[in-house]
């Protein structure tokens, strides 16, 4: 396209050169073909490259055609006139080029500068005016218009290169708004402009002087409208490197209006006539100019109030987060010296909230906030980073300095509260790291800190240093707070253990989820490797929340396949001390719109251990739900026949230390023997677990088991399996962990 394109101005460019040496072939119809086809072609390849979501370039194709059939109209209707007429339907078609192009510049400067504020478009227009005024002065005072020239004649030819100078102005101006950037698209449509601004420049003055044009000035044209065409050509997008330049983008515009003003005082001074498009124009310049004084200084006032806000605290009047990592970012770039942050979080403060209420928490926050404000002494900076949570920034101060600010500020703070309401003692667990020996930059030195204030919180009081760490609880907390930042990523994913008859038909009557945490870089990470160090940290209510979302929505999956598979999922001794546990479990079922049969729970004894009432209590009210209730490891924990007789179990889960030894060893088959017979006697089906080979399975249908689980039926994986495997009969066992 582009080549051809090529070919053809260049013959047409030959055929301008040879008939201004007197040729004369322009006349002839094949120069006329030539001229439309070499004007049309650039708003044609502009069309052609335009997308449809992009109406800015459809406009500049608009425009451009637009110009096209002028000329088409000129060779047709006006060429022959003489003399030729000043103003024509022709310029009509000409000038239409102009709203079409600004509307294309328009909605490209838009989607390069997204939030062109009034100050912007206000440099636009200075711009623009001010050139346009600059250039007017010579221009108008220079041409004497000729004689057979109409009112209507000069503006129309006068509109041509203002227009084209406010184009090119508004250009610039945006261009010194985007900080001088290189951009090829608006350098391109600059370079375009500025050869239309050019060519009819040259030819107004021509035409006015009553000079017949040379045929190579349309040269100039449609080289300009080429230039605009290769703007299209450039890869679309916008492309922001770095912030704009603000001392050009503010000198432009104030240089631009000192010379408008100039020209005003240069009109109203000399008897020289200036014109009165000129001042008009230089007097919009200085009005913008004023404008855009005015907006600047108020935008800085507000500007000033917002940063103001944005980096204190509502709540306490202290630094907020953003504050103090602006002000650790400086100290660390500007002294490198010795400097400690250390995290302060108050201990129970969640119960504080829960027993007196948020307001209470609230007048609570205020008064720890101003108390260690006035504990604290320069440079030591105090912030409040969110909720229970404060912090310190310690310029110049090593290990000993930080401990003695901290403990003197734990000291002010453990002296009582007295609220309105109630008077409460605080007590707070502190981080202290310390640079450079902790982390030398801003994210290792807060992670530090952060570890370490984790550590103080299960510790025995006192600040705890992040150096004081060993590698142990290190690794231990390392693995908490990527766990946490895995659960805010769903992370978690559940792999699925079938439970099968133990007939030879091995019918598959539920499956066990068990979790995994898909790690960004240690991989699949089993359960054994994070549940004890999430159960310490208090994380198994959003572990087991999350495990039963996704348990129950594979259950809807399954259920919408026709598989109306039980999904059992494993509690743990915390899961039973809340409170909202059952409502929570109610909530997902009604969600998934599953019914109550389709979940089942397993607990070990030991949730019977401590505060065994309360986790009765809920156990049966999950069971009055018609959820079901499995003991599972039975055999491993404390196990008494009385606990066993008070759950409300519809399994027992044998483990898998006796089954896996009932082939070889007598005793472990006389416990699993006697353990179905007493899990039928109380009305409890009973499920194997560990089951690895076939002779075992043989053995437990002996002993007259319910149902078998283990490696030797099936793997836990995928749920994909269960929808190739179910309700057929379960035989290969896919090798998965
Ligand atoms: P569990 O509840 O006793 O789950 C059965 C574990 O035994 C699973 O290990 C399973 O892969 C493994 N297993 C199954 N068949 C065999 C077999 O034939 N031979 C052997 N050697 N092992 C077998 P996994 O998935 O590593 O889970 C370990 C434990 O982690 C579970 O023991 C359970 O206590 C806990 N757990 C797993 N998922 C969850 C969960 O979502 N929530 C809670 N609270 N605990 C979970
Ligand atoms: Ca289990
Ligand atoms: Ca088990």
């Amino acid at each position: 396209m582009w080549r051809l394109a090529g070919v053809v101005v260049g013959v047409y460019a030959a055929v301008c050169i040879l008939s201004d040496l007197g040729a004369g072939i322009s006349d002839h119809p094949v120069g006329g073909v030539l001229l439309i086809t070499t004007y049309l072609i650039p708003g044609l390849l502009v069309a052609a490259r335009a997308r449809r979501d992009d109406p800015a370039w459809a406009f500049l194709s608009a425009g451009m055609i637009a110009y096209g059939a002028g000329n088409l109209y000129w060779f047709l209707r006006i060429r022959d006139m003489n003399p030729e007429p000043l103003a024509t339907w022709a310029d009509a078609l000409w000038l239409a080029f102009y709203p079409a192009c600004a509307a294309a510049l328009a909605l490209l400067l838009r989607r390069r500068l997204p939030r062109l504020g009034t100050t912007a478009w206000l440099d636009g227009l200075i711009a623009a005016t001010a050139v346009a005024a600059l250039v007017s002065l010579p221009l108008l005072a220079a041409v004497e218009p000729a004689p057979h020239s109409s009112t209507l004649g000069v503006v129309v030819n006068a509109a041509y290169p203002l227009s084209d100078i406010a184009v090119t102005g508004c250009l610039l101006g945006v261009w010194a708004l985007c900080g001088w950037r290189a951009d090829r698209v608006l350098g391109l449509l600059i370079a375009g402009m500025g050869l239309f601004a050019a060519a009819d420049a040259v030819s107004m003055i021509l035409l006015w002087q009553g000079v017949e044009m040379p045929r190579t000035l349309d040269l100039l044209w449609i080289a300009g409208l080429f230039l605009l065409a290769m703007a299209v050509r450039q890869p679309s997008g916008r492309r922001e490197t770095g912030p704009p330049n603000i001392w050009l983008s503010t000198a432009v515009p104030a240089g631009l209006a000192f010379l408008s003003l100039g020209l005003l005082i240069f009109a109203a001074l000399s008897e020289r006539s200036v014109t009165t498009v000129t001042s008009l124009l230089a007097a919009t310049a200085v009005t913008a100019a004023i404008i855009r004084m005015i907006a600047s200084v108020r935008t800085a006032e507000q500007l000033g109030a917002a940063r103001r806000m944005a980096r204190t605290d509502e709540l306490t009047g202290l630094a907020n987060r953003r504050h103090f990592i602006e002000s650790l970012d400086r100290e660390l770039a500007t002294t490198g010296g010795p400097l400690a942050v250390a995290f302060f979080d108050l201990d129970r403060f969640k119960e504080v909230n829960d027993s007196f209420g948020h307001d209470v928490g609230d007048s609570l926050l205020r008064l720890v906030g101003a108390r260690l404000r006035d504990a604290v002494r320069d440079p030591v900076l105090l912030a409040r980073l969110g909720g229970d949570e404060f912090a310190l920034l310690m310029p110049g101060m090593g290990r000993d300095d930080a401990a003695a600010v901290v403990n003197r500020l734990l000291s002010t703070l453990r002296k009582p509260f007295l609220l309105p309401e109630v008077d409460l003692h605080v007590d707070a667990s502190v981080g202290i790291a310390v640079h450079p020996d902790d982390g030398a930059d801003r994210s290792t030195l807060l992670r530090r800190a952060d570890v370490a204030m984790y550590a103080a919180k299960h510790g025995h009081g006192g600040p705890v240093f992040a150096t004081g760490l060993d590698d142990h609880a290190r690794a231990r907390l390392t693995t908490l707070e990527e766990l946490r930042a895995g659960l805010d990523r769903d992370e978690l994913v559940l792999h699925y253990q079938p439970k099968v008859t133990v007939g030879p038909e091995r019918r598959v009557v539920g499956v066990e989820a068990l979790v995994r945490w898909q790690h960004p870089v240690r991989g699949l990470v089993y359960p054994d490797a994070f549940l004890g160090t999430a159960e310490s940290a208090d994380l198994m209510g959003r572990i087991t929340g999350a495990v039963l979302d996704l348990a129950c929505r594979q259950s809807r999956a399954w259920h919408d396949q026709g598989l109306a598979v039980p999904v059992a999922v494993n509690l743990t001794v915390s899961n039973l001390r809340d409170p909202a546990f059952p409502d929570q479990v109610a909530a997902l079922l009604e969600r998934y719109r599953l019914p109550a049969s389709a979940l089942e729970l397993e607990v070990t004894e030991s949730v019977l251990m401590t505060d065994a009432d309360n986790a009765l209590k809920r156990l049966g009210t999950l069971r009055d739900m018609g959820v079901r209730l499995a003991v599972d490891d039975y055999g491993t924990g404390y196990s008494s026949l009385g606990y066993l007789q008070v759950l409300p179990a519809d399994d027992l889960k044998l483990d898998r230390a006796f089954v896996s030894r009932c082939g070889t060893d007598p005793r472990s088959a006389a416990i699993v023997h006697s353990t179905v017979q007493l899990a039928h006697s109380l009305g409890m089906r009973i499920v194997a677990e560990g089951v690895e080979d076939d002779e075992i399975l043989d053995r437990l249908r002996e002993y007259g088991c319910d149902y078998a689980q283990g490696y030797g039926i099936a793997r836990p994986q995928n749920a994909a399996w269960l929808a190739a495997h179910a309700p057929a009969p379960v035989t290969a066992a896919p090798a998965h962990r």
